[in-house]
């Protein structure tokens, strides 16, 4: 593999993880529903893996309900509550910068008749509790505000927000995908009543995730079926995939500690070798306010897209916007609400390291990167080199 650097889109599965979960595939394979043997089997390891998952971000069992990864988490926490709690109110409100799924999932709400609010962010992508509260009405039942920027890093004053939410009785959610494994967790100690969780983001497998609800909390299932998961998510549950978040979530605790300073020191060379190599860029997202994984540039006079391919010739791997956009060319949302123009938009590039980043990648890219983005803007027709 050549130098990985962009494990905010995708991680690899921890091989722990792996061995935990293969059993589970073609020897206890079980249906949990089942009555016999097999199904006992299924059911433990299901429930067990239910205590790990809540034990991890400060919640009891019977508020995990695991889905099929944090868009649906994020369907079943928005659409959920807004239907099944319509008669309390119809305004939601969301910041400008959350995940494309929370934007979407806005959009459809409006299309029903819910009246959606988008908070502004200031420079650097944090939500001002004044404005939030500014936007707060009789009506308002939901504010749903992503714990960090899965793009820019940006970490938001969640337990504040919690606060707010919950001094006026209005349910937070928040989608805790980016800042989970990065940050600690603790739906108590923020006052969050619905948090979205992923379980490839602490190295377990895609397409598996969960939806802590806090207890008293009334939601809408949006797949109807069986009865599963309290009967807010019938399907037969995916117990490898669920059994791999549990392991990644126990990995996860036991090892944060040391990783998150470990990254913390990748992303800090990373952005002080990049700031004293390259004229003429700029770190989006908050100086420090920001997850240890992130490094986020804007590169004046040059296209992302052309710095990305460049940088894919030399088997660096890197990201323009989100992985859930990067196919659209449309600039990204959060950059354009942070106040980038569309050109400074198109300009930016983010790298995030991981579990499994070591110290020569980060040297490699700081080996090639001032040479590739000096070659571009020899190229460029709108680098002026006089900017900053
Ligand atoms: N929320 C955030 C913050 C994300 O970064 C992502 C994508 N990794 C999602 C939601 C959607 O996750 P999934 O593709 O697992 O449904």
């Amino acid at each position: 593999m050549g130098v990985y650097l962009d494990y905010q889109s995708a991680k690899p599965v921890d091989p722990r993880v792996l061995e935990a979960m293969l059993p589970c595939f073609h020897m206890e394979f079980g249906n949990p529903s089942s009555l016999h043997r097999e199904g006992d089997t299924a059911a433990a390891a299901l429930e067990d893996s239910r205590k790990t998952v809540a034990a991890w971000i400060n919640a009891v069992d019977e508020e995990i309900i695991f889905t099929s990864g944090a868009t649906e988490a994020n369907n079943l926490a928005l659409i959920g509550y807004a239907f099944r709690n319509r008669d309390k109110g119809n305004h939601i409100i969301i910041s400008e910068i959350e995940h494309i799924s929370i934007h979407n999932i806005a959009r459809y709400l409006e299309r029903n008749g819910f009246q959606v609010s988008r908070v502004p962010v200031d420079q650097y992508g944090r939500v001002s509790l004044r404005k939030l509260e500014a936007r707060v009405t009789p009506q308002t039942i939901l504010i749903s505000v992503g714990y960090a920027s899965n793009e820019i890093g940006t970490v938001q004053p969640i337990a504040e927000i919690g606060a707010l939410a919950g001094s006026r009785n209005i349910v937070l959610h928040c989608d805790g995908v980016a800042a989970e494994g990065l940050l600690p967790i603790d739906v108590q100690r923020d006052r969050v009543d619905l948090l979205t969780l992923s379980a490839n983001d602490i190295y377990g497998p895609k397409g598996v995730g969960a939806l802590y609800v806090r207890k008293g909390v009334r939601l809408n299932p949006l797949l109807i079926g069986g009865g599963q998961e309290k009967g807010l998510r019938s399907g037969s549950e995916n117990v490898p995939g669920i059994v791999g978040m549990a392991e990644a979530a126990t990995i996860m605790s036991r090892e944060m500690a040391v990783e998150v300073p470990r990254l913390r020191a990748y992303r800090d060379k990373l952005i002080a070798g990049i700031r004293s190599a390259v004229p003429h860029c700029f770190l989006n997202g908050h100086p420090h306010e920001r997850l240890a994984d992130n490094a986020h540039f804007r590169f004046q006079g040059i296209e992302g897209e052309s710095l990305l391919l460049s940088l894919k010739q030399q088997g660096i791997a890197a990201m323009t916007g989100s992985a859930c956009t990067a196919k659209t060319m449309e600039p990204s949302h959060t950059l354009l609400s942070i106040g980038l123009l569309h050109e400074e938009a198109h300009g930016s590039l983010e790298f995030t390291c991981g579990r499994f980043t070591k110290d020569e990648d980060i040297d490699q890219v700081l080996e090639v990167l001032p040479g590739i983005v000096e070659r571009l803007r020899q190229l460029s027709p709108i680098y002026q080199g006089n900017e900053g």
